[in-house]
């Protein structure tokens, strides 16, 4: 490994995050865009480009870039792929009527990625060259943002940042890779929001006090997928998980937050409790419901209020949030010994009004279709 000296590492420093765009020879044609953007799939197609930036520990970030989206070529002993030094982050490029191009509170995503970093020991990108790598990207493939009339088309961003230092030592890794990619995203319910059903798990538990779960990081994804294959096994589509303590408390849906809805008005979500991942959608929801007239609690809330209140009438709407899926509807909950229906599945396909109201304001103010009177967005292209 090359050695910088004192001089050179400053220069490297200034120089770090310029984003030098290689244009690719060989971009998809008008046509092959046109057909991903009529119907993407979420996360399946990519764009024609790519940013990647290179830290070392002696020589910090270096040689940040535009460049082909392409394949990675790394060693087989590197680090990520044995001991998951890795985070992410998800955040949406809206286009604006006028053709302009925003994404929506990207400074939180920016400060939630160094806190990620933080806990897996991996270098920090400072937060305005991360919302500068998402407009670098987005400046050079913004075809690639779906036109504002095809509803709630985005372009998905995904920023991710690895160990990719050969050496099977464990400790925290000397070479790291950070790097941005974007796929077209399609509406997560084509037909408009459907409420899902849910499994109760008591027996996988997703975080812990003290572990990684307010850090948005693959391990801790991989952790939840056995739970989400036991939901889908009892003929559920999503899966809920409880504190790692007392297996009481609920923590998350999936990778997604979780709100219920009170017949008095009152709206409640998990409180931060360490294990629970802060939502930029979760601190969204709860300004704006806020707004909208709602009294809103951040608390603990056990399962067993959660099938009380569905029981009694007392919660009459559930919904999970993220910004994949912005706002999901749950119109039923599952567990190994019980199953409820939650709300009146005759009105509107099940989805209650609160969730209606609260997913349209949110949309609105994403595609700029209403004043944004909190600066929450910021311009890509
Ligand atoms: C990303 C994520 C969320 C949702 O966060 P948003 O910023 O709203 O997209 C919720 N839970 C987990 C575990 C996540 O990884």
């Amino acid at each position: 490994m090359r050695r910088v000296t004192g001089e050179q590492q400053a220069t490297v420093v200034t120089d770090a995050w310029d984003f030098a765009v290689e244009l690719r020879s060989d971009p998809a044609s008008a046509e092959a865009r046109a057909a991903v953007l009529a119907d993407p799939a979420f996360g399946q197609s990519f764009t024609d480009h790519m940013v990647v930036a290179n830290w070392t520990v002696d020589g910090g970030w270096q040689g940040s870039k535009v460049t082909a989206y392409a394949p990675l070529s790394l060693s087989p002993a590197a680090a990520v792929f044995h001991y998951s030094q890795e985070i992410f982050e998800g955040l949406k490029a809206y286009r604006h009527a006028d053709g302009s191009v925003w994404a929506f509170r990207p400074d939180r995503n920016a400060a939630r990625f160094s806190a990620s970093a933080a806990r897996l020991a991996l270098p920090q990108v400072p937060e305005d060259e991360f919302v500068a790598a998402l407009r670098a990207l987005v400046t050079v493939d913004e075809a690639w943002v779906p036109s504002a009339e095809d509803g709630e088309t985005s372009l998905y961003l995904r920023p991710y940042m690895i160990a990719t230092e050969a050496a099977l030592s464990v400790r925290p890794a000397h070479e790291v890779l950070f790097g941005v990619i974007a796929s077209p995203a399609g509406p997560y319910f084509n037909t408009g929001p459907k409420p899902v059903s849910i499994w109760l798990t008591t027996s996988t538990i997703r975080a812990t006090p003290g572990g990684t779960g307010a850090a948005k990081c693959g391990g801790n994804y991989a952790s939840s997928l056995a739970g989400l294959a036991e939901a889908v096994a009892n003929g559920c589509e999503q899966v809920a998980f409880v504190d790692a303590v007392e297996h009481k408390w609920l923590e998350e849906i999936g990778s997604m937050n979780m709100f219920f809805v009170y017949a008095d008005g009152r709206i409640a979500t998990p409180e931060l409790n360490g294990s629970i991942l802060e939502g930029v959608t979760r601190a969204s929801v709860l300004e704006l419901a806020a707004d909208l007239g709602h009294p809103v609690e951040e608390r603990r809330i056990s399962a067993d209020e959660w099938k009380d209140g569905v029981r009694s009438g007392d919660i009459a709407e559930v919904f999970a949030s993220g910004t994949a899926a912005v706002i999901t509807p749950i119109g039923r909950v599952a567990w190994p010994d019980g199953d409820l229906t939650i709300g009146d599945h005759s009105v509107d396909h099940g989805v209650g009004p609160v969730t209606t109201k609260i997913r349209t304001t949110l949309l609105d103010l994403q595609y700029g279709r209403t004043p944004d009177t909190r600066n929450w967005l910021t311009r890509l292209a």
